[in-house]
């Protein structure tokens, strides 16, 4: 390794500014955390890729201070998040499929936020100006990532400035490989990617077409997917709800010479006929549903599209980052701290590996529906045999395709289920449904939203540190256990709620919440170890990841 190089120094060396790795940046910025995040290109991307914010990535933008942000720069208030299929926009409507919960402000009972449509093109800025805003946060465009070592406790990563053309040596306690799906550092690795063999190959057409829907009779919708005799190959997603659209082929053909492709003549037959539109520019790209075989190798980390990739249909990969950012973000700063025990790091791939593979599997699992729809070669015809194939396969999308687009289920109500720094209490599960949220304060699940007083959500107290909530003036004293964590210098704060529905809701006299809202513990009584309280949620409790460990390897049959 050159040793000839300047040495800057730095907490936590963040690879990648794209969403995940500036969320983290945000994560780390708001704890205080000294971090560099590195990025190759010269801005956040401008072509683009994701769009739908879930609930639970509004909670986060909610607690980095920009959920206001992100939702004036979604598509506007009143925009449907229908679903449509149809045969093209000024042909037969197949199906619909609405989603309530999405769009708009007025909270629901599930999240003080809901879930949005803001592209990435609008929300990497977002973020960008929200880790910039930190003192401790030095962000890097036109560095790029070059070679991994490590040097003792330390990562060294030598990067080369690319608008000066020099290499540079960065040494970090801790490395987070945020570089996306072509991840160097994963490879450097050698860690593999596991999952479904699917492989697709897309062109990516960004489109501006302004009210489009005043040229058809279908109406607003979020996403139309175009049923042809020849199966399902064409979509289009509406971006800010006024004139952008991204309009997406499938097909190896146009992936191999996207030059060759007609894409004004494939986009107008879509529309159904020739409207004022402009092509603003094309990209390929290939879809796989993979997950990492590990997020960790010693100091190094590895979040978002580095760690899991899945098909883009059920709109789940950057919101799965987003969740990687915010479970390692406290960990990072505990470990650095001082306080976090020596196993606290290793429970980020327990919590977080099974999550990936609950969210890859779920996208590989309904997009494996659209790709595998074979239409009535009669669907786009005006005949009663047309007629009767709409209906039938409309009747089996709505069926078969809710599970894609209502995903409550899989934003909310994903659980930390073995994880060793939760305390398990031995209630049973609730179901684990996909479209449907069941709260629940058992160990390892997100803790419930629920309005404290106007506008303030009882989710706005989880953050900093933990949380330990004591329900109604007759729950127990919890100095004991507030000592501990003194003891431990574990960060606490103690809340009593008075409010009997949120009682209700809580579940239990005593719920200790962890600082990224996950519940760690909860009882009616004191417990009777209460170092070992102290010691597991910190991740000082070393049998605890062993059976964790061994627990998740039966789970998934390795
Ligand atoms: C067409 C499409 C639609 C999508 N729609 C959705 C959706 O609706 N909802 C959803 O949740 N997800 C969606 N996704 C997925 C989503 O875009 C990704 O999951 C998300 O971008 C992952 O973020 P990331 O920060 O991990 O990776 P990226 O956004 O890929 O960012 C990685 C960054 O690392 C940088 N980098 C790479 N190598 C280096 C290096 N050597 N040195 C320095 N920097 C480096 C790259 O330049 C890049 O900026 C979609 C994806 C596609 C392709």
């Amino acid at each position: 390794m050159p040793d000839d190089l300047h040495t800057i120094e730095t907490q936590v060396l963040i690879v990648g500014g794209g969403s995940v790795g500036l969320a983290l940046a945000c994560d780390l910025g708001g704890r205080g955390v000294p971090c560099l995040v590195i990025e190759q290109n010269e801005r956040p991307a401008d072509h683009p890729r994701a769009t739908a914010i879930n609930a639970r990535s509004m909670e986060f933008m909610r607690r980095w201070g920009i959920a206001d942000a992100v939702r004036k720069a979604a598509a506007p208030e009143d925009f449907p998040h229908t679903a449509l299929y149809c045969t093209s926009l000024n042909g037969f409507e197949i199906a619909r499929i609405e989603r309530p919960h999405h769009g708009g402000r007025q909270p629901t009972a599930m999240s003080p936020e809901r879930a949005q449509r803001c592209n990435q093109i609008w929300l990497d800025p977002i973020l960008s100006v929200c880790a910039q805003s930190f003192s401790t946060t030095d962000l890097r465009f036109r560095w790029r990532f070059e070679e991994l070592h490590e040097e003792g406790d330390r990562v060294l990563a030598i990067v080369r400035d690319l608008a000066r053309d020099e290499r540079r040596r960065i040494a970090a306690r801790y490395l987070v490989d945020c570089s996306g799906g072509h991840s160097p550092i994963r490879r450097a690795l050698g860690i593999g990617m596991s999952g479904s063999p699917y492989i697709g190959y897309h062109l990516s057409v960004y489109v501006r077409a302004p009210q489009l829907w005043t040229h058809h009779d279908k109406g607003k919708a979020a996403l139309v997917n175009f049923v042809e005799p020849k199966g399902l190959w064409r979509n289009l997603v509406t971006l800010d709800g006024r004139e952008l659209y991204r309009f997406g082929l499938r097909g190896k053909e146009f992936y191999d010479d996207p030059d060759k492709v007609d894409v004004e003549r494939l986009f107008e037959e879509v529309v159904g006929k020739q409207i004022p539109h402009e092509i603003i520019s094309v990209r390929r790209w290939t879809a796989r549903n993979v997950v990492a075989d590990r997020y960790q190798v010693g100091a190094v980390f590895l979040a978002g599209d580095a760690a899991h990739l899945n098909h883009p249909a059920s709109g789940l990969g950057l919101n799965t980052g987003l969740g990687d950012a915010v479970d390692l973000g406290w960990k990072l700063e505990a470990a650095l701290a001082g306080w976090g025990g020596p196993n606290l790091l290793a429970s980020y791939e327990i919590e977080r590996r099974p999550v990936g593979k609950r969210n890859v599997g779920h996208a590989d699992m309904s997009h494996a529906n659209d790709r595998n729809q074979k239409p009535d070669p009669a669907i786009a015809d005006d005949s009663p045999q047309g007629a009767r194939a709409r209906r039938e396969m409309g009747e089996a999308i709505v069926h078969a395709q809710t599970r894609k687009f209502v995903t409550d289920g899989i934003a909310l109500g994903y659980r930390y289920e073995p994880s060793p720094i939760c305390w398990p209490d031995g209630s049973p599960p609730p179901p684990d449904s996909v479209s449907e949220y069941h709260p629940t304060t058992r160990p390892g699940s997100r803790a419930p939203h629920a309005w404290l007083g106007e506008g303030r959500s009882i989710i706005d107290m989880f953050g900093r540190g933990f949380t330990l909530l004591r329900f109604g003036q007759s729950a127990p004293d919890v100095q004991p256990i507030a000592q501990v964590f003194v003891r431990r210098a574990v960060p606490l704060t103690v809340t009593t709620i008075m409010d009997p529905a949120i009682a209700q809701l809580y579940e239990r006299r005593l719920v200790l919440v962890r600082p990224d809202g996950h519940v760690a513990w909860r009882s009616d009584d004191l417990p009777a170890d209460l170092l070992g309280l102290a010691d597991r949620v910190r991740g000082a409790d070393a049998a605890a990841i062993g059976t964790a460990a061994k627990a998740e390897a039966l789970r998934i049959g390795i």
